[in-house]
């Protein structure tokens, strides 16, 4: 049987697609921005 736990656990650590840093998990509900270029200002 499909082990949801274990699919999660081997996912890849979300990048941010515009300077490739590792985003926190929290960074989930911002896309594939990290906080950085996720900014407002930007
Ligand atoms: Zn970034």
């Amino acid at each position: 049987m499909f082990n949801v736990v274990e699919f999660f656990r081997n996912l890849p650590k979300k990048k941010c697609h515009r300077c490739g840093h590792d985003m926190n998990e929290k960074a989930d509900c911002y896309g594939n921005l990290c906080d950085d270029c996720d900014h407002p200002a930007l």
